[in-house]
């Protein structure tokens, strides 16, 4: 049979794998590696000459801008310069390659391979560093890359968007936005902060204020300072260095940890702890706005059979997902109750990237080879 290849090109990263056309499923380990680790494009085409027996059929799935007849990745922030030149030059070394946008690829994917198969018309939604999402209708492909620069007055409506501007929709259905406004809760203006938003997402009880103790009153094993101390770790880990919390008392180390921040870090703090008072500020705003991304999906996009959910966000699935689909089962769709809520699945294929990669092969050249 065929070789059918599949490269997911992250923004710092770049998947890749066998996939099996029949079913989508990968055949074999996934090869992977970091753009900071190549020195050039020739390094980098390598690494992929090494992974892919020549003359395999490669589909590219990649975010940014794509001149797709050429097979160039445009507007990439990476160590390997502005362009990234992978397509092109696997096709001067004799492979059969498609490019196509990763969010549409993952929309093929699913419609060809996942739960999309069963639905005629759905959405893959994207929570991961952004929020955007693809709608597939009988084949047909509506991709909406900006979905999550709406406006969306939650409780932290002050936290800055990647776009730059206040208040969007984003900054909740992120992990980049849980990141923001942990870094936001952590600075100085802290307490007022805290109690403030507690204010207002717990309008009928009592204010609940939370006081800042100086980090030399408090450890690690405080529950409201988790989210900084896994940062702390990770921050030792990628620079193999040994600081501990004390350090924190020292501003300019203190500054760094901050930026440190993940969304991971947020919500591993949310599991290991519920009781810290910013991860779970974070978590209850976050999982209104997921419920709020969810009805405006049903609205834009009825009628709708499925929402089918993806991204690193859903490994928080039942701190975020479980609570926020209750949510928005229960709410009415701002006047439009009449409106059939879908069903709302989370992805069945691993490394959807990948398997998007060779499933836009096959769309694209399915009279040809099929
Ligand atoms: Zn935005």
């Amino acid at each position: 049979m065929d070789k059918y290849y599949g490269i997911d090109l992250h923004c710092s990263k770049i998947n890749l794998a066998k996939v099996n056309p029949e079913n989508g499923n990968l055949d074999g380990e996934v090869y992977s590696e970091f753009f900071e680790n190549f020195n050039s494009p020739r390094d980098l085409l390598s690494f992929v000459e090494n992974n892919i027996p020549s003359s395999s059929r490669v589909g590219i799935s990649a975010p940014g801008v794509l001149d797709k007849d050429n097979l160039i990745v445009k507007s990439v922030n990476s160590s390997l310069g502005e362009k990234i030149t992978l397509g092109k030059d696997l096709r001067d070394k004799g492979y059969d390659v498609t490019l196509e946008n990763d969010v549409v690829s993952e929309g093929f994917a699913s419609s060809m391979f996942g739960h999309g198969k069963k639905a005629l018309n759905f959405v893959l939604a994207t929570y991961s560093s952004g929020h955007n999402c693809v709608r597939v209708n009988d084949g047909f492909i509506d991709f909406n890359p900006e979905f999550g620069h709406q406006d969306y007055r939650g409780n932290v409506h002050e936290i800055i968007c990647g776009c730059g501007i206040k208040g969007c929709l984003e900054t909740y259905c992120s992990g980049k936005g849980a990141a923001k406004i942990a870094e936001s809760l952590f600075r100085k203006s802290w307490n007022f902060h805290i109690s403030n938003q507690f204010e207002l997402i717990h309008q009928h009880k009592p204010v609940v204020t939370i006081y800042r103790k100086p980090l030399s009153e408090t450890d690690s094993r405080d529950p409201n300072w988790k989210i900084m101390d896994l940062s702390l770790r990770d921050y030792n880990n990628k620079n193999n260095s040994l600081f501990n919390f004390e350090d924190l008392n020292n501003k300019d180390f203190e500054e760094k940890i901050l930026s440190n921040i993940s969304g991971k870090n947020v919500y591993d703090a949310y599991k290991a702890n519920k009781d810290g008072i910013p991860q779970k500020f974070i978590r209850d705003s976050q999982v209104k706005g997921i419920a709020n991304s969810l009805n405006r999906i049903t609205v834009n996009y009825n009628p709708l059979d499925l929402i089918i959910l993806k991204g690193g966000l859903t490994n928080a699935w039942e701190e975020l997902f479980e609570p926020a689909i209750e949510m928005y089962s229960e709410i009415g769709l701002i006047g439009k109750n009449y409106l059939k809520k879908p069903e709302i699945l989370k992805t069945n294929i691993e490394e959807i990237g990948i398997v998007g990669g060779v499933a836009n092969y096959i769309k694209k050249k399915a009279d040809r080879n099929f």
